[in-house]
């Protein structure tokens, strides 16, 4: 089975990555609108109770995450 991405991870700490959206770092990331989570992300794909994100390959994220590459859902 597939490990939740951890915010630890190098690149997820390089993305800024957080399971929960509403502990993004709005100083750092003024980009990020509330709205913004892993699951309304181009680069998600629901599976399960979370999903994977092309970006974590082998991983999983949370439906209700973000990441500073966030890109919405065309
Ligand atoms: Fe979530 Fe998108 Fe970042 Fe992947 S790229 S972690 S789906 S916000």
């Amino acid at each position: 089975a597939q490990e939740p991405l951890a915010e630890t991870d190098p690149t997820a700490q390089a993305l800024g990555y957080k399971a929960d959206a509403a502990q993004v770092d709005a100083a750092k990331f003024p980009r990020h609108a509330a709205n913004q989570t892993c699951a309304s992300c181009n680069f998600f794909k629901a599976e399960g109770a979370g999903g994977s994100c092309q970006l974590f390959p082998g991983k999983t994220v949370s439906s209700k995450g973000w990441c500073s590459a966030y890109a919405a859902r065309p």
